[in-house]
């Protein structure tokens, strides 16, 4: 496991849950504490936008010596699953967080749910609905025009209870009835207008079996829970806000411990989706190789791209936490994990797409063993050997046989730098007689110049990467762009699927690639920067001994100091 820290962020003003969480300290609203919690439905897995919920939560707790939660909001049978429920573990504990003993599931509760269901029929303020799910939706109104009451509503606490019993006991098919709270029809607030508690569903549940045959609406559960669990703050996305009065109205009609629901924006991010369904679809229509393909927005997907737990913190911490909508350019994230790795990931030469050059003036059979500095943002990464020899590999893309103006590689008669060896010029290029196409170059080096020094001060401005032809491992290479060709995927022609805007480029398979000798002991999971290249990880999946699969992580082009130059610009 990363468990690495991130840099020192700057120090930054208070968010507004910060603001909060310190004026409640302050006024003792809650004796000091601080408990939160995490809350995920185990439908599906964790993306970034559950990334920043669970680093507010748990860097919540940890900042004001809190505590917080796991907590499974496991009320929905039918599309919950026990894989969910590990894979969303083992993704924030790879975060870097811990909840301690503090797992727990809303299905512990069912049963305390269940009585104080009850305690609300004895109330008066709930009730046994036999209307369908559409005649419920019917009679709810609209925004513009009020509710109707339930023609049950005024049914008896005395059947009122012994009905509820009786739905508990299996005595009615499924969604033939509802329990619903009595709160108010004519309500501005749809949610309040009588909302579900619990509904009959024969699903086998993934820790209470069959044991139920009613389950409880997420609404009613939620809150209780917070409440059973005893959190200060419950902090849940902009959508709830409007659920908050039926929050409230649950924990105030039972009379028990009452914690505060405080909503911030969840994050959006460009060129991609964010919701579980959306990505599940992706998934199941086999848009992408599984919930952890490396173009997903996914926890799982994004360490299977190289990401680090401490660049997906960082991110986070940049993006903040505010209380309105709004959309995160993608390339602040991939920024974040340029960063972190520009800090900590070794350098190594890799030629992604070979031509083959040839040293004409160079022994056959000699090798030299060439130092090479293995990061030069840290010194005590030290260097290693790299084996230079007559035939060698540069980067198609670092020959020109007509180089434009301000192309400083190699081109005929140009002598370049390769780097942490010698300077090699072009003498002539050999090319496929019937393509025309270049297959091989041939060139002299100056062995006076090992190490790239020029003793007799001449300019060469270009410096290019190689890997020695013979030395070299083949290796397999995954380019990685956005997975939709859009910003917005959102943004079709009216009747067309957001699908449509998939990017058919979002991965390119490179099969020829090379990388110096020294990658051949590469752990599955290690990072590595490709000089001139980008970070590159080898994949967990596909990668074995002898046949090396790697992940472009990120280029190193930086778009986003591009885009910052840019808005500088327009400043
Ligand atoms: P999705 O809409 O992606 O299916 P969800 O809200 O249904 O997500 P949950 O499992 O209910 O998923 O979410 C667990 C927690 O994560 C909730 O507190 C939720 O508010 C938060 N969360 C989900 N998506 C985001 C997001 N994009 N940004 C910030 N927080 C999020
Ligand atoms: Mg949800």
């Amino acid at each position: 496991m990363d468990t690495t820290k991130p840099a020192e962020e700057p120090a930054r003003s208070l968010n507004f849950i910060e603001q909060i969480v310190e004026e409640d300290n302050r006024t003792g609203k809650w004796d000091g504490r601080v408990h939160t919690r995490f809350p995920p439905e185990p439908n599906g897995y964790l993306h970034i936008g559950h990334a920043k919920s669970i680093c507010l939560n748990f860097g919540l707790a940890e900042k004001y010596g809190g505590k917080c939660n796991l907590r499974f909001d496991d009320t929905n049978p039918s599309k919950e699953e026990v894989e969910y429920v590990e894979s969303i573990q083992e993704d924030v504990r790879w975060l870097g967080f811990t909840w301690e003993e503090r797992l727990f599931y809303a299905s512990d509760y069912f049963e305390q749910l269940y009585q104080w269901a009850v305690q609300l029929i004895r109330a008066g303020q709930a009730y046994v609905c036999d209307l369908s799910g559409d005649e419920v939706r019917e009679h709810r109104g609209t925004l513009t025009s009020p509710g109707r009451n339930s023609p049950y509503r005024d049914r008896t606490v005395e059947e009122n209870l012994d009905l509820f019993a009786r739905m508990k006991a299996g005595e009615f098919p499924d969604g033939s009835r509802t329990l619903r709270a009595k709160v108010d029809m004519a309500s501005p607030n749809l949610n309040m207008r009588d909302p579900v508690l619990y509904r009959i569903l024969r699903a086998s549940h993934h820790r209470t079996g069959d044991t139920w045959c009613i389950y409880p609406m997420y609404d009613y559960t939620h809150g209780e829970s917070d409440s059973i669990e005893r959190i200060t703050h419950s902090i849940c996305t902009l959508e709830f806000e409007n659920h908050r009065p039926l929050y409230d109205w649950f924990l105030d009609q039972l009379g028990i411990y009452h914690p505060q629901q405080i909503e911030f924006a969840r994050l959006n991010l460009t060129y991609t989706v964010m919701s579980k369904r959306r990505l599940l679809e992706l998934v199941k229509e086999k848009h992408v190789s599984g919930w952890d393909d490396p173009r997903m927005p996914t926890i799982c997907g994004l360490r299977r791209r190289g990401y680090t737990p401490a660049s997906i913190r960082s991110f986070c911490a940049r993006i903040g936490v505010a209380k309105f909508d709004s959309v995160i350019d993608m390339a602040v994230l991939e920024n974040a994990v340029r960063e972190d790795l520009n800090r900590t990931a070794p350098r190594v030469l890799a030629v992604l797409r070979p031509l083959k050059v040839i040293i004409d003036n160079y022994p056959a059979d000699q090798i030299d063993e060439l130092d090479a500095v293995n990061n030069p943002e840290d010194v005590a990464a030290g260097t290693r050997k790299v084996p230079f020899s007559r035939e060698l590999y540069i980067e198609q893309d670092d020959f020109r046989e007509d180089p434009p103006k301000d192309y400083f590689r190699l081109a005929p008669g140009r002598e370049v730098r390769l780097r942490y060896a010698y300077l090699v010029t072009c003498t002539s290029v050999v090319k496929d007689p019937k393509t025309g196409e270049v297959v091989e170059l041939h060139c002299t080096y100056d062995p006076a110049t090992r190490g790239g020094n020029t003793p007799d001060g001449r300019k060469v401005k270009g410096t290019i990467h190689w890997v020695s032809a013979r030395e070299s491992l083949p290796v397999e290479l995954r380019l990685y762009d956005h997975l939709f060709g859009v910003a917005d995927p959102d943004d079709v022609p009216k009747g067309a699927d957001w699908k449509s805007n998939m990017n058919p480029k979002s991965l390119e398979v490179l099969r020829a690639g090379r990388v110096e000798p020294s990658l051949a002991t590469a752990q599955a999971g290690d990072r590595y920067q490709f000089e001139r290249q980008g970070y590159f990880c080898v994949d967990v999946k596909d990668s074995k001994p002898g046949a090396l699969v790697f992940n472009r992580t990120v280029s190193l082009k930086d778009t986003w100091a591009k885009i910052e130059k840019s808005q500088g610009k327009k400043k």
